[in-house]
């Protein structure tokens, strides 16, 4: 956590000793190594029989490791950030749900799907997000702050959605501070005070931050990817808004991951350097397999597992665990129906602002 963090709307919702416990959870995972082709051959067509035996279906976020990207997408499966993938659970017959990703992405799953069966893949796979904005807590920061409309990304637990007013991911989420600026809404954001921060700068809008932040995209530097622009002078910056500020003031496009993969396959570049988990090449050289693309430099001097630019909790969803909830039987997702009744409703109100959205450039045709 070394980047200076200066905006005035933070407020002291989680210690720096919290953040780096939880950040030490982080490097306390071993991430597995790749198995041999063989066995993975062989794990992949038992996998294939048990999805179809079982009425199930895998969906996959851009961080996870190729082989899962590449599995979902054989199958029949889906790979896309966490509303694409929850909205595709949505639309897909399948009454299973396999979820290649981290907890919150399940249970948003689950939430917009309340009678199909979600597993996890890996019931460990969690978020620092989600891990640093725990519900008692932040429903006392809530409470005391009654005139802000609670605005919280996805990447959180089920019991914060279900205590917001909307739900936001990194491709929306601008979109509709800005129209409740515009409104005359004051905000609270919660978790990730970096993207927060982006937003705020983006929008002048009057926000409080939650204090969480991404353990994989804290870690990027500005003087280490200073040199490495110098380096490539052609490359151009592609950056998730989940890094720190003085990373995205050195951005060609700040985006979600959708808007990043978009940007690799429209840009005329040649070059990039991407400031997002290592994960998402994956699609990106499947859509610009011409282009190259070069991982933003992590922290540098003082780096540690976590610094390596792919998420520890997305790195242990594997293909041997995918097999074995196919094979042995998973813990499926379970959770309170007052709380799914109540985190529906942001996460509609979200998706019909995005639906709204949609419509609106079609009419104006920037679609
Ligand atoms: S990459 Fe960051 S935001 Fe995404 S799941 Fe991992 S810790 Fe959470």
């Amino acid at each position: 956590m070394q980047d200076q963090f200066t905006t005035t709307g933070i407020k002291a919702t989680i210690s720096d000793q919290e953040l780096n416990r939880i950040e030490q959870l982080a490097a306390e995972i071993t991430c597995p190594l790749p198995l041999p082709e063989e066995k993975k051959q062989q794990l992949v067509a038992e996998i294939s029989d048990l999805l179809e035996q079982q009425d199930a279906v895998l969906v996959a976020h851009y961080y996870v490791d190729d082989d899962l990207q590449e599995l979902a997408l054989k199958t029949g499966g889906h790979v896309a950030d966490s509303l694409e993938m929850a909205r595709f659970g949505h639309d897909h017959p399948a009454q299973t749900l396999i979820v290649a990703g981290v907890r919150f992405m399940g249970e948003t799953a689950k939430i917009l799907n309340p009678e199909k069966r979600v597993l996890m893949v890996e019931d460990e796979a969690t978020c620092s997000l989600d891990l640093s904005c725990p519900i008692d807590r932040f429903s006392e920061f809530c409470d005391a702050n009654p005139d802000r409309k609670v605005v919280v990304y996805a990447n959180t637990s089920a019991e914060i959605k279900a205590r917001s007013d909307w739900v936001v991911t990194s491709g929306i989420a601008l979109d509709i501070v800005r129209h409740l600026h515009q409104q005359g809404e004051k905000i609270i954001w919660a978790p990730d005070r970096h993207l927060g921060d982006y937003i705020q700068n983006e929008t002048g809008a009057d926000m409080l931050l939650w204090g969480g932040v991404c353990v994989v995209h804290d870690e990027y530097r500005s003087v280490e990817l200073q040199q490495m622009m110098k380096q490539y002078p052609d490359a151009m910056v592609l950056v998730h808004p989940e890094s720190p500020r003085s990373i995205i003031q050195l951005a060609d496009v700040v985006g979600s991951t959708t808007g990043l993969i978009n940007a690799v396959q429209q840009s005329d570049a040649k070059r990039f350097i991407v400031a997002t988990d290592r994960g998402i090449f994956y699609k990106m050289r499947s859509v610009a397999g011409d282009k190259e693309l070069l991982e933003a430099p992590t922290a540098g001097k003082g780096a540690s597992c976590v610094s390596c630019g792919h998420c520890p909790w997305m790195a242990i969803n594997t293909i041997q665990k995918l097999h074995d909830i196919l094979k042995h039987g998973g813990k499926a997702i379970e959770i309170d129906s007052n709380i799914v009744e109540k985190a529906i409703i942001p996460i509609q109100r979200m998706l019909d602002f995005a639906h709204q959205r949609e419509v609106d450039m079609k009419i104006r045709g920037d679609a």
